[in-house]
């Protein structure tokens, strides 16, 4: 395995990052405090090609592959976990189609997605059930040419800007399928945001689909075959969630690290104190393995041997480094940390996000444990 970036990684990385300092970070404190959608920036991320990095050419992508979509998720949760989150949500529709998509839906919906000129959203979350998809309560009911969905979603991220959503329901067989569905089809509701504790600007949303009328054409794969549509799209999600982590945790070391330099404790620098060393050494060295974790996972995806075991495995480790990390910082600074006057309160919240959307970490560690068991 190398261990180093490419030239074309490295450039990726460097635009992240400009783009995270110059662009995103000014606005990062906003976003939070008003829940509001970064509209602007996903206009901006679309011109840089972020959406578009791991898909191919023919679609509008670069096809530089999945490491560089890890990379630039990574530099823009360290500004901001709600601006880069919007790649590796968008890239659940995107997965979705470009894995399922029959030629027409691949070229009606993805050039626009890769291009950030609209956004995709994926709702498979119900009232009753986030965990089990067995569970999904969502029918489609055959109608002609057609499908009638009814029923609620809920946590839809980025539904109220989204030109398609990505459905998971019931159909006739008792099987989950999924389905492309224009928002502003009649019945399709998108109730108003949630008010997240972070992640905020989102614009998370309950969904009420009464009696929405779908084309048979929109289905994606074959009927019965969601539950695939949703694992395949998820994996992807998951490793975004790993590098989205891994960006708040970098982001609060190096918090942490400017503020101890600058901070004297008994005239001396806080950064002399034994016990300041030893949590920014477990901080530094969590953070390295989660962020090589991750990397593996995305090369593996690049090479095409990636499992569900190995998104779990990313997501899981990555999800509770960033937990622990942040939580160090906020010891490192004190009171100061605990207050609304930093940014730290916020990669607080932010962080817990990771260890429950797209699969609580419970169900990733049964989903390693139980491949473990298979191997
Ligand atoms: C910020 C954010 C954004 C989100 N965006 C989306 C989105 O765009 N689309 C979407 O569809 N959903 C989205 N979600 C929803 C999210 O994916 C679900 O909430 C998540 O899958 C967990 O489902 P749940 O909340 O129903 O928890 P439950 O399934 O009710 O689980 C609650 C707890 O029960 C335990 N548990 C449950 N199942 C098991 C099990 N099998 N084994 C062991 N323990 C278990 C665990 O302790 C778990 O933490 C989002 C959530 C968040 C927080």
């Amino acid at each position: 395995m190398d261990f180093d970036y490419s030239d074309a990684e490295k450039d990726v990385k460097s635009t992240a990052r400009e783009f995270a300092a110059t662009k995103v970070r000014p606005l990062a404190r906003e976003i939070d405090e008003q829940n509001r959608f970064p509209r602007d920036l996903v206009t901006e991320m679309g011109r840089l090609g972020f959406f578009g990095l791991h898909m191919p050419e023919e679609h509008g992508g670069t096809a530089m592959g999945y490491k560089a979509y890890v990379l630039a998720i990574e530099e823009i949760c360290g500004a901001s976990m709600t601006v880069g989150a919007i790649i590796a949500i968008n890239a659940l529709a995107e997965e979705s189609l470009l894995r399922f998509g029959t030629d027409a839906q691949k070229q009606r919906y993805l050039p626009s997605l890769v291009a950030g000129e609209s956004l995709g959203a994926f709702a498979f979350t119900e009232g009753l059930t986030g965990s089990d998809p067995r569970a999904i309560t969502t029918t489609a009911t055959p109608d002609g040419d057609s499908y009638v969905i009814s029923g609620e979603k809920t946590f839809a991220s980025l539904a109220p800007s989204a030109s398609v959503a990505v459905i998971f329901a019931k159909d006739d067989t008792g099987k989950v399928s999924a389905f492309l569905v224009d928002p502003k089809s009649k019945g399709f509701v998108i109730e108003k945001e949630l008010e997240m504790l972070g992640f905020r600007g989102e614009d998370v949303c309950p969904l009420m689909l009464d009696h929405v009328r779908v084309p048979r054409a929109n289905l994606l794969g074959q009927p019965g075959q969601g539950y695939n549509v949703l694992l395949t799209a998820i994996n992807v999600g998951q490793l975004g969630i790993a590098a989205e982590s891994v960006g708040v945790a970098s982001a609060a070391l190096k918090m942490s690290l400017d503020y101890a330099r600058n901070r004297t404790v008994r005239e001396r620098p806080m950064t002399d104190l034994p016990t300041i060393q030893s949590l920014l050494g477990e901080m530094s060295a969590r953070t390295e393995a989660a962020r090589w974790l991750t990397y593996r996972a995305a090369d593996l995806k690049d090479k095409g041997r990636y499992s569900g075991k190995d998104a779990a495995t990313a997501k899981l480790f990555a999800s509770q480094v960033a937990h622990d990390v942040v939580d160090m910082a906020m010891q490192i600074h004190g009171s100061y940390g605990y207050t609304k006057e930093l940014d730290l309160e916020r990669l607080y919240r932010d962080a817990k996000s990771a260890q429950i959307a797209e699969a609580v970490s419970e169900v990733q560690r049964i989903i390693i444990g139980s491949s473990l068991a298979r191997e």
